[in-house]
Order: C-alpha cells, then sequence, then structure tokens
C-alpha cells in the first residue's frame, strides 16, 4: 500500500521539475520529488547548460588570452592548457548549484524520494531506490522526465571515442581532431570549447546550412566567422558511419574521403524520455515518445500533468521552467501562462547568436509584411572599445503595426541583452517603443536601440 499522501509528487528534478517543486510549494503544497540520478538539476545543471557554459567561458577565457591580449597591449607568455583544472572547476560549478537546488528543497520542506519512479495508478508512482521499494500516493502528479540524446542506429556511442554530449564534457585531453555530427546547438558549442584550446573541429551538417531553422541572414554571418575561427564545417553531409581503431575513429561520408579522428562526438539532437515508466499502461496519449498534453499541461489522466522536454516543442532550460510554474498554477486553480513567442534561444558560441521571435524565412512563408532594422557591432561604440565588433542586430517589426515580430543578435553578449527584446515581446511592443526608450551611452544594448530605429530609416551611427 502506498505510505505516503502529498499533494503534488514531481518526477524528475531537471529545471522543469525542480522548479514546479518549488513553486508548487510555494503555493501551499505538500510536494515530493523523485530524482534517480545522485545530484538534483537534471540534464541543464548536471550534464548540461551550466558545465557547457562553465567550459565556454574557460576555453574563452583562454582564446581571449592568446588571441586578444596583444591587442590590448599585454604581452602574455607560457599560457598552458590544463584540462584536468578545467574539468574540476566545471565540476565545482556544477556541484554548488546541484546543492544549491537541495538546500531550496529543504528550505521549502520538498522531500527528494531517490529512485527511479514508475506510474503504478493514476494517483501513485512506485519507486525502486537502492533502499528498496517504495509507493508514493499524491492527489497530483507532474512528468518531467525530460530527454536523452539520440543515438543514430549506424553511429552507436562507445562513450569512450564514439561519444554523447555528456562525455564530451569531460574529455581529459585537448582532441587532436574532434569530428562533430550535427551542427546543430551542441556541436557548435562544444566544437566551440575544444577548438579554441587547439583542437581541429569538423562539423558534419546534413542541411545546407548549419543552425537549420534560425534566420538565415544570422546564420551565413555567423557560419563565416566560424570558419574564420578555424572550424571545418562541412554541410549537406551524409554520415554513413564510423570504426573505432583503438583510440582513433574513422568517419565514413558518403560521397567523400573518410575522416580520420580521435574523438566523434554525434549531436543530432535529444528526444523525449518517457519509456519504461509506464506512460502507456496509465493511458496516457503519446506520439513517437512525446507525451501528450492539453493547453493546462494536462495528459488527460487523472490529475497527471507533464512538461518540459518530454512534451517535446523546443527543448529548453527556460521554456521547461516556465512550463512546470504554470502547470502547477493550473493545479492550483491559478491561470498559467506561458507565451512561446517570448521564449528566447540561444547558442552560446562567440559571438553569441541569441534570438525571439520569427525569422525572416519564418515571416515570408507565413505571408506577413514587415520591415526589417538592422545595425553592425562595428558602428557600436561599446563593441569596439570591447573590441568585438562582428556581426549585428537585426529586427523585424510587422509592416502596417510596427510590432515586434523577431529580434535576432549575433554579437557579445547576444545571450543576456536577448532578454530586453523578450520582455519587449511579452508587452507587445514595437520597433518604436524600443527605439524610444532611453539606452545607456557607451553600451551594447544601444545596438538594439539603433537597430529598432533602423526599422524606420532612422539609425544615427550607421
Ligand atoms: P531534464 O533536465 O532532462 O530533467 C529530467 C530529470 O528527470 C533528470 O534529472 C532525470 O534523471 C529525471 N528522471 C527521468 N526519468 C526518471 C524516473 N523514471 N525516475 C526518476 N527520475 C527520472 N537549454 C537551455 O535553455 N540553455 C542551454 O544553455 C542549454 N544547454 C544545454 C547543453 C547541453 C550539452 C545539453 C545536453 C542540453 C542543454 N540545454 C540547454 C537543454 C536543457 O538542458 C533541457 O532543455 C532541460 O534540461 C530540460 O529540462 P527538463 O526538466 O524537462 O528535463
Ligand atoms: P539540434 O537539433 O540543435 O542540432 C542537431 C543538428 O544535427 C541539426 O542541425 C540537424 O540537421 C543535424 N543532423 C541530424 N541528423 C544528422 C545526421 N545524420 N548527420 C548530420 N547532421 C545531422 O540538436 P543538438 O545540438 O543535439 O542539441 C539538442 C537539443 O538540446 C537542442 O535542440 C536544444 O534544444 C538543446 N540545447 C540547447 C542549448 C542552448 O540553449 N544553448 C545548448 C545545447 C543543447
Amino acid at each position: 500500500m502506498p505510505d505516503t499522501p502529498f499533494d503534488l509528487v514531481v518526477l524528475g528534478a531537471g529545471p522543469g521539475g525542480y522548479i514546479a517543486a518549488i513553486r508548487a510549494a510555494q503555493l501551499g503544497m505538500r510536494v515530493a520529488c523523485v530524482e534517480k540520478e545522485d545530484a538534483l538539476g537534471g540534464t541543464c545543471l548536471r550534464v548540461g547548460c551550466i558545465p557547457s557554459k562553465a567550459l565556454l567561458d574557460s576555453s574563452e577565457l583562454y582564446h581571449q588570452m592568446l588571441h586578444k591580449a596583444s591587442l590590448h597591449g599585454f604581452t602574455v607568455e607560457n599560457i598552458g592548457v590544463d584540462v584536468s583544472a578545467m574539468l574540476r572547476r566545471k565540476d565545482e560549478v556544477v556541484t554548488g548549484l546541484t546543492r544549491g537546488v537541495e538546500g531550496l528543497f529543504k528550505k521549502n520542506q520538498i522531500e527528494w524520494i531517490r529512485g527511479f519512479g514508475r506510474l503504478a495508478s493514476d494517483d501513485s508512482i512506485s519507486v525502486e531506490g537502492s533502499e528498496g521499494s517504495r509507493a508514493i500516493r499524491a492527489d497530483n502528479i507532474l512528468i518531467a522526465s525530460g530527454s536523452v540524446p539520440v543515438e543514430l542506429p549506424f553511429l552507436p556511442f562507445d562513450h569512450e571515442r564514439i561519444i554523447d554530449s555528456t562525455v564530451a564534457l569531460s574529455i581529459s585531453e585537448v582532441p587532436e581532431h574532434l569530428v562533430v555530427v550535427g551542427g546543430g546547438v551542441i556541436g557548435l558549442e562544444l566544437g566551440s570549447v575544444w577548438l579554441r584550446l587547439g583542437a581541429k573541429v569538423t562539423v558534419l551538417e546534413a542541411m545546407p546550412t548549419i543552425l537549420p531553422g534560425m534566420d538565415g541572414e544570422v546564420v551565413k554571418q555567423a557560419s563565416r566567422i566560424f570558419k574564420k575561427q578555424g572550424f571545418h564545417i562541412q554541410t549537406g553531409a551524409k554520415v554513413t558511419g564510423a570504426t573505432r581503431d583503438g583510440d582513433r575513429v574513422t568517419v565514413d561520408v558518403e560521397g567523400a574521403e573518410s575522416i580520420h579522428a580521435d574523438y566523434l562526438l554525434v549531436a543530432v539532437g535529444r528526444r523525449a524520455y518517457t519509456e519504461e515508466m509506464g506512460f502507456e499502461d496509465a493511458g496516457i496519449r503519446m506520439e513517437r515518445g512525446v507525451i501528450q498534453v492539453d493547453e493546462r499541461y494536462h495528459t488527460g489522466v487523472g490529475n497527471i500533468y507533464a512538461i518540459g522536454d518530454a512534451i517535446g516543442g523546443r527543448m529548453l532550460a527556460h521554456k521547461a521552467e516556465e512550463e512546470g510554474i504554470a502547470a502547477v498554477e493550473f493545479m492550483a486553480g491559478k491561470q498559467g501562462h506561458v507565451n512561446y513567442d517570448a521564449v528566447a534561444n540561444v547558442v552560446y558560441t562567440w559571438p553569441e547568436i541569441a534570438s525571439v521571435g520569427k525569422s525572416e524565412e519564418e515571416l515570408k512563408e507565413a505571408g506577413i509584411e514587415y520591415r526589417v532594422g538592422k545595425f553592425p557591432w562595428a558602428a557600436n561604440g561599446r563593441a569596439k572599445a570591447m573590441a568585438e565588433a562582428d556581426g549585428m542586430v537585426k529586427i523585424l517589426a510587422d509592416a502596417s503595426t510596427d510590432r515586434l515580430l523577431g529580434v535576432h543578435i549575433l554579437g557579445p553578449r547576444a545571450s543576456d541583452l536577448i532578454a530586453e527584446a523578450a520582455v519587449a515581446v511579452e508587452f507587445e511592443g514595437s520597433a518604436e517603443d524600443i527605439a524610444r526608450s532611453v539606452h545607456a551611452h557607451p553600451t551594447l544594448p544601444e545596438a538594439m536601440k539603433e537597430a529598432a530605429l533602423a526599422v524606420d530609416g532612422r539609425a544615427i551611427h550607421f
């Protein structure tokens, strides 16, 4: 018999699940969260957003010392790379944050139930842990089981030389030649880490461009910059297989010579992780492994809700977080809210790429009339002072109403700058709203104001 009645049991402690658990506790619910790993925080904190950004920041610092210091008048000698120290720092950042989530659970009296959870009925979860099994009953259940890397049948992971993103975050040496299958966000972010540290990096992308789906003009500029940085990018590449021989991997590409490498990272997307948890047996509707929910994140079965990577859509931590909060607010009889038009997308290369809203291609396809305003970093005083003049800010506004439809930034700290655009989109703002807002000088956000002025042909510095 189930032993403890909770108001809510959350299955999975990623950014979707743990944040939902905290919000539910704030709303007065008695909450438990089932997590099978030995740390809270999910893909994002353990093997995703946080460790990748720690390595990106470390490797960018190295790159700056190597290539930018002299520009600023500094002589820096004997710069070495200590990969184990860099990985240790990354692990410390991760541990600090995952322990922080444990602290938040304690503060909010959320019980972490350790082990693998399965739906036992529409109001209970059975958990297999190291200390045996336990049944948890709850008035509400929230599935936040997340996602895992896609494994291609002709490129099976051996987790040593043919690897997924998790292993690529802990390679103990700078690869001589890292081949990445997939020119998406993971390929370019983790490719950047090892490229900056001295590896040769080849990206094999099946589609005609890297980062398919992002604004075409931005991707074109970014590709040019990445190639200048040393990335070998082959688009339209059809990888047919790979063979391992000791520490070497040979990658076969249709119609081209085989490529020899010491590591092969396969980063061709992630898939919802939803198997062996009894979801289908409980009557939950699934489509190709993705849980189907309504606009309240309800699965249609009992009081079972689902959010985050497990329900598909864009696989982003902040999307999972917002859905978690909204789902719990719906459970509590409140009006949950996620504005998918205002969810920013960021690629943490350098320069960074960030966007919110539609690309030019999407607007054309939808037949929406728009005006474009662009402003290059080369004309922004602060970017010049930082010696960061590559890229631009591009704003797409409705031709008749001036409402913001899309904002795309390729440039320094684009990840931070996009927040202004996301807020403006949330407030249903116009290009003129941004153009009229006073931006401090000299700052990077001034480029946003100038791009907004450019929508109306009024940019001052370009
Ligand atoms: P997850 O974070 O996957 O969490 C699911 C949790 O559920 C896991 O902890 C899992 O162990 C647990 N679980 C699953 N099934 C069970 C079960 N049966 N019993 C017990 N526990 C279970 N997104 C961004 O927005 N920004 C980034 O910079 C970014 N960088 C990334 C970098 C990498 C290398 C990767 C791989 C991903 C990155 N992402 C990034 C994506 C982001 O990590 C995910 O979108 C996000 O973690 C999804 O959150 P979630 O809560 O839905 O699932
Ligand atoms: P992705 O979807 O971003 O990119 C996968 C790429 O692989 C695509 O360009 C696709 O065309 C290509 N591809 C697919 N099959 C291929 C094949 N057989 N050969 C060559 N190329 C092939 O996926 P990802 O980079 O693996 O990342 C997974 C998800 O994790 C992302 O979609 C994103 O949601 C999330 N993520 C986000 C961030 C961030 O927000 N900065 C960072 C990392 C991961």
